[in-house]
């Protein structure tokens, strides 16, 4: 019997990783660009980070996570998402003492048990950024301006991007909005969804992020966070305006975004695509200011934002591939073609001086006839082609043609690395 992937768990073929290696460099290049520093923590956790962090009653926790038992009877979990590893990570090594802001970037796989679709997977990848040591709102406005930059270094036009804005408040405004959720929501009851009776329980504000037709509708005229702002986060907000629209930011406010995760205060984002269909957030964040408490750490405020790489992947394959891409994707620069069996040691010799000086070399190992070797060199993209014959190779030659030009010349075997080092 075939043995299969898991079933929403992709493999990433070779053709495709081409583009995700481009997109990962693009991304490193860009968020050290704003002064971020990877950290790699581990893809396996304790679950009760999560429940602490990301929140018992969300969904990520509550229904999609990973979560089993080790030998001792420990239960893990496979990481839903990373600010809770990044800001444990940050408490456990004292990373607070060093004063400042921390900037950390991370880059990974994610592990949600989610119905798959197109642009949701159950591993999937996430890019994310995250600040932990300041509140000031200009740090929440330079986070949602580096999501921009680096959409628009990846070449998405900024008209088919939007960015959805809201701020859910903070822990002292948070049980009052629960509140006149939860008296908003009363009467409609009997018309939600099942989990949606359960959120209206514990969680009320979990119900506005419910996918379901009917509760969408039941909570379209719902109570807005920003009408119970206490005045310190409505100046916070406020300030985060100011600076947006001072970098040209633009930006709709959204007051039924709330985020997933309960690990938000104050500002929450998402930036969209209006390429990607019903899935069509590429990056989400906000604030996080009582995570590192909640999870045994001196109380740090935080800002950060995760995107999904296969999104990213999904829009950027729709378009033509830079030239950095191109690069990537290039096949090797020689193709070996050893004329017979004999030639074959001589090839290999060659083979590994040519990479040692830093030219991409290969040949055929499937024991293919010479005009088959040449179409695949051709077909892999390869520059030049060289034979390796008896006749050239006693008189210590190998024949290259540029299958560009066409142009043929014998070089000696001793020289091929400066020839092909001396061409463009
Ligand atoms: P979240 O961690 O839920 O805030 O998600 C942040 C970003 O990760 C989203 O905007 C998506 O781009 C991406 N993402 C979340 N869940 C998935 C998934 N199951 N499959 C693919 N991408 C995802």
């Amino acid at each position: 019997m075939k043995v299969e992937a898991v079933r929403g768990m992709t493999d990433i073929l070779p053709e495709e990783t081409s583009l995700w290696q481009y997109v990962e460099a693009e991304i490193r290049e860009a968020v050290a660009l704003y002064g971020y520093r990877e950290i790699r923590t581990p893809i396996v956790e304790r679950a009760e980070l999560f429940a602490r962090g990301v929140g018992e009653t969300t969904d990520i926790v509550h229904k999609e996570m990973y979560v089993f038992p080790d030998k001792k009877g420990q239960l893990l979990a496979l990481r839903p998402e990373a600010t809770a590893s990044v800001v444990r990570a940050y408490i456990e090594h004292g990373l607070y003492a060093r004063g400042g802001v921390a900037k950390l970037y991370y880059l990974g796989p994610m592990f949600r048990y989610e119905k798959p679709q197109k642009g949701r997977k159950r591993q999937f990848h996430q890019y994310g950024v995250e600040a932990l040591g300041s509140l000031d709102p200009a740090l929440d406005a330079e986070v949602i301006d580096l999501a921009w930059y680096l959409m628009e270094r990846l070449g998405l036009r900024r008209e088919g991007l939007f960015l959805r804005l809201n701020s859910i408040g903070c822990p002292r405004d948070r049980p009052r909005y629960r509140e006149a959720l939860r008296e908003y929501f009363l009467p409609h009851r009997e018309g939600l969804c099942t989990d949606c009776q359960r959120r209206l329980d514990e969680n009320p504000l979990r119900i506005l992020d419910c996918n379901g037709h009917t509760c969408q509708e039941i909570a379209r005229d719902a109570p807005r966070s920003l009408d119970y702002l206490c005045e310190g986060c409505r100046a916070h907000f406020d300030e985060l305006l100011g600076y947006l629209d001072a970098l040209g930011l633009a930006y709709e406010k959204d007051p039924k975004l709330v985020r997933g995760l309960d690990y938000y205060t104050r500002t929450v984002f998402e930036l969209a695509s209006r390429d990607l269909g019903a899935q069509d957030a590429l990056l989400g964040g906000g604030r996080y200011d009582g995570l590192a408490e909640a999870l045994g750490g001196p109380p740090t405020p935080g800002v950060g934002f995760a995107g999904g790489m296969e999104r990213l992947i999904l829009v950027l394959g729709e378009r033509e591939p830079g030239e950095r891409c191109y690069r990537l994707i290039s096949g090797p620069r020689a193709y070996l073609l050893p004329v017979a069996e004999e030639e074959k040691a001589e090839a290999l010799k060659i083979l590994a001086a040519l990479r040692r000086a830093g030219i991409s070399a290969d040949m055929d190992y499937a024991g293919r006839s010479l005009r088959k070797r040449l179409q695949v060199a051709v077909q892999r993209g390869a520059r030049y082609a060289l034979f390796l014959g008896e006749e050239e190779l006693s008189r210590g030659e190998g024949k290259v043609r540029d299958l560009e030009t066409g142009v043929e010349e014998y070089v000696p075997v001793g020289e091929l690395v400066p020839y092909l080092q001396g061409r463009s």
